[in-house]
């Protein structure tokens, strides 16, 4: 196991734009297996390239964190040279980042995507995502394009805000209640 340094937001490597992978070496793939690491030691759902310092186009990601078995619940995919083909409708999503620590943000995505990349071993696949998983891979293919979410956020807050935030709501609404990004962003309270 081993783990790289996350950059931060003020690094510039988190601003430029990546280039495309053009052989998938050793290097690569060592990084990729790097990242998994990474990525689960910091309870991330997702990580770039460009966050572990590498200039290239690829990230990986595990965002099935609510499916109810755990093959599916771990699936990692590793996406390598993506594109996003096709996208539909909007959605408000809460999101953090590791290379944003003690942040959160309120950003727009698509409600679904498709997104064509190659695996680790060169072989071309097309992922169909919708909410949550979408989310996920827009903001990590975003990560290719030197965009970081903060860039792009209708809002932001620090994760103690947040939780003061969701305590308040859960104290009045109850602690089974389930609250929309809308409403959690617009302090119902
Ligand atoms: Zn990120």
């Amino acid at each position: 196991m081993a783990l790289r340094n996350i950059t931060v937001k003020g690094d510039e490597i988190l601003a430029k734009k990546c280039k495309p992978v053009r052989e998938i070496t050793p290097r690569i793939k060592e990084a990729c297996a790097d990242m998994i690491d990474t990525m689960k030691a910091a309870d991330g759902v997702g990580i770039a390239a460009p966050q572990i310092g590498i200039m290239k186009r690829f990230f990986i990601a595990m965002p099935h964190v609510e499916a109810e078995d755990e093959e599916t619940r771990n699936k990692i995919y590793y996406m390598i040279n993506p594109e996003i083909t096709y996208k539909e409708g909007t959605q408000k999503s809460t999101e953090g980042c590791l290379s944003v620590p003690g942040m959160m943000g309120l950003v727009d995505r698509p409600q679904k995507i498709r997104i064509k990349a190659q695996d680790l071993d060169g072989k071309e696949h097309e992922y169909e995502f919708e909410d949550f998983e979408a989310t996920v891979f827009c903001h990590e293919y975003d990560h290719l394009e030197g965009i970081i979410y903060p860039d792009v956020a209708k809002g932001l807050m620090t994760v103690d805000e947040y939780n003061v935030r969701m305590e308040e709501l859960r104290n009045h609404f109850g602690e089974d209640a389930e609250f929309t990004a809308d409403e959690i962003w617009a302090g119902i309270l």
